[in-house]
């Protein structure tokens, strides 16, 4: 309670004494985006669908109307993202022992090609427990084989313990393809429906062997039966430190049909322009994407509206882009919508592959994702606290806008689960500020609950006070970094 009423009066004290501060942003301002973006009439703006069209739509003209001018490379509001969706097609497959053809007694097999037609005879299959050893690397000899591997990972790093993870190592180490054997009571039914989801992949960073998916346990212990080994004992192997694989004795066949569909999403770009030309420039980062239709057909409600994730960072958006288009600022400063960023950050990649921009002209970029979380009075985190020297100015900024600084680094907790990590990793200086990663527990309520499910949508609940506050926050950095007499970055030739 007290921490509550002493974080208002900070917060009244802030904002009688902050001359620049024009009409904070309300709840109301908000809560009439996130409304729009999160209808059921914008079904989940999955990428790709008709609620993409109406969701990008929406971003750009309240931008326009905002009087932010279009900075697509073509000189209009969208980028477009190359995208790619794979889905099993038909297939015909034999394994061969000393020249005998093995019969396996199931068939709950997934197969899933890189290109629509994959056809590959003789190929030698092995065993590689885990796909890597406990140093994290990849022990066997998979290059130009058909490499069997348990999806269920124990004995190897953190780092590593995701499928993908080892995926990409062993595409990396040349395996030409990759079946993960799923525990038939455990991990397929989940294994299998992930391959079949038709999962959204941004072709130009792939990294995908040529052949990709999955068996049961039944099928794996039929299949080396078959061959003369003994399932048993490679899984004991498996979970020795330092196994590097063992050869199966066994030659693959694949002939493999695979449904490929490419298509154009869009990041949404816009700008306003500064005065001073060579200064840097200031970006704020948002993704518009959500789930879609998330529910089997049948369920009571099948849309994923994602009104907090992240209707609610786009609402933000949208109200700092009016706030700061009023006014011309000594730097530029670019709003980018993301797309795809639930299936992996792919819009943001996108755009760090291909910005407008040059990325080192960047001084900051500041996400906003998930932020209808805490409600007024919260303090305020940094996600990527210490990955650049920014903290203090942020922190000085907050403060006068009569906000409590979060001064731990747990927030960092989530520094690869947003957009903003794509540009990290180019070195960009890029943070997430704000109310709903301050309160790990009151944010973890939420993942726990309507996060990525049909209840996450806006209601007369939905708390939006912080979301408001975080919103003046933005405008107050912006303010402050767009203008070369307060923010001296030391980019650009200054
Ligand atoms: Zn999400």
């Amino acid at each position: 309670m007290r921490l509550v009423h002493s974080a208002i009066l900070v917060g009244l004290v802030g904002f009688l004494a902050s001359p620049v501060l024009s009409k904070a942003v309300t709840e109301a301002d908000l809560r009439a985006h996130i409304a729009i973006l999160a209808s059921d009439d914008f079904e989940g703006r999955k990428p790709g669908t008709a609620g993409e069209a109406k969701t990008v739509k929406y971003i750009a003209e309240q931008w326009a109307k905002a009087g932010v001018k279009p900075a697509a490379a073509d000189g209009g509001w969208f980028e477009p993202v190359p995208l790619i969706q794979r889905g099993q097609g038909s297939f015909d497959y034999s394994f061969n022992a000393n020249g005998r053809k093995l019969r396996v007694g199931s068939d709950d097999i997934v197969l899933i090609g890189k290109q629509a037609e994959y056809v590959r005879g003789n190929l030698p299959m092995v065993f590689a427990g885990m796909g890597v050893k406990s140093d994290g690397t990849v022990g066997a000899d998979v290059a130009g084989k058909a490499v069997l591997v348990l999806f269920d990972a124990e004995n190897v790093p953190d780092k590593m313990k995701s499928p993908r993870a080892r995926r990409e190592a062993l595409v990396a180490a040349g395996a030409e393809a990759i079946i993960f054997v799923g525990d038939s009571k455990g991990s397929w039914p989940s294994l299998r429906r992930l391959l079949l989801s038709r999962p959204i992949a941004l072709e130009s960073r792939e990294m995908r062997a040529p052949l990709e998916g999955a068996v049961t346990s039944e099928f794996a212990v039929g299949l080396v039966t078959a061959a003369g080994q003994d399932w048993d004992t490679l899984r004991a192997h498996a979970k020795q430190a330092d196994y590097a694989g063992e050869a199966l004795g066994i030659d693959a066949d694949f002939n493999v049909k695979t449904d490929i569909y490419r298509f154009n999403s869009s990041n949404v770009i816009g700008k306003i322009s500064g005065r001073k030309k060579n200064s840097g420039a200031l970006m704020y980062m948002g993704h518009w994407d959500h789930l879609g239709i998330c529910a089997p057909e049948g369920a009571p409600d099948r849309i994923c509206n994602g009104a907090v994730d992240n209707a609610s960072g786009i609402a933000v958006m949208n109200e700092v882009a009016k706030a700061l288009a009023k006014k011309k600022y000594d730097r530029d400063i670019y709003f980018v919508a993301t797309t795809a960023e639930e299936s992996g950050l792919l819009g943001a990649y996108a755009f760090a592959q291909k910005p407008v921009l040059p990325l080192d002209q960047i001084i900051l970029s500041l996400n906003v994702d998930t932020i209808a979380i805490a409600s007024r009075g919260s303090k305020v985190a940094i996600i990527g606290r210490g990955t650049t020297p920014l903290d203090d100015e942020v922190e000085t900024v907050a403060k006068k806008t009569g906000r409590m600084i979060e001064s731990s680094t747990n927030a960092n907790a989530f520094i690869q689960r947003q957009d903003g990590w794509a540009l990290t990793q180019k070195g960009v200086p890029a943070l997430m500020v704000g109310g709903s990663f301050a309160d790990l527990d009151l944010l973890q309520k939420f993942l726990g609950s309507d996060y990525h499910g049909p209840n996450d949508e806006v209601t007369d609940a939905t708390e939006l006070g912080g979301a408001a506050e975080d919103a003046d926050l933005h405008i107050a950095l912006g303010r402050y970094f767009a203008d070369t007499r307060k923010y001296k970055s030391k980019k650009a030739g200054e």
